[in-house]
């Protein structure tokens, strides 16, 4: 059975930065998880980076693949280049999905890991801009296609079409 790999947040994990959840009520997630489909995972905290943490953002004009290549940093709201912390919460992420043979990702969009259509400018003023985060990009460099929690209609569909 096609497994899914989910952001944490979004099953209602209180994982984010600020000790919140993203929770989706969604029928069709109910569903995957009642079928054992999804595989769940917040990237940052298994990283090591502790519940709450200092908001990060990748850097003004950084792209999250000049992040995994080492061209760009993640940075927190004081200024600490939290970079290592994020590439290896992405390769973890990434050992994880190939393990479950995962070819499908639902991440919550707009954090500088899991974003997926948008993300934060690096100004820590709520400022969105169109791009990705560090797990995104890594997942699609390993041909891993990723949604965001507004998609899941579009991913049930891509879902049942390969299965
Ligand atoms: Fe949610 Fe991803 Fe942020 Fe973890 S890293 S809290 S899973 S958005």
């Amino acid at each position: 059975m096609e497994k899914i790999l989910v952001s944490a947040c979004l099953l209602g994990k209180p994982v984010r930065y600020d000790g919140g959840d993203k929770a989706v009520a969604s029928e069709i997630l109910a569903v995957w998880q009642a079928q054992g489909r999804v595989i769940g995972l917040c990237p940052e905290v298994e990283a090591g980076l502790p519940v709450p943490r200092p908001p990060a953002e990748i850097e003004r004009g950084g792209s999250a693949d000049a992040v995994l290549a080492g061209r760009a940093q993640v940075v927190e709201d004081n200024g600490r280049d939290i970079s290592d912390a994020f590439v290896a919460g992405a390769r973890r992420a990434l050992v994880t999905a190939q393990r479950h043979a995962c070819r499908y990702a639902l991440l919550t969009d707009g954090s500088p890991s899991c974003g997926s259509s948008f993300i934060y400018d690096g100004s820590f003023t709520g400022v969105r801009r169109d791009g990705i985060g560090v797990v995104t990009a890594l997942l699609r460099q390993n041909g891993i296609e990723v949604f965001s929690q507004d998609q899941i209609g579009d991913l049930a569909k891509r879902v049942e079409a390969n299965t």
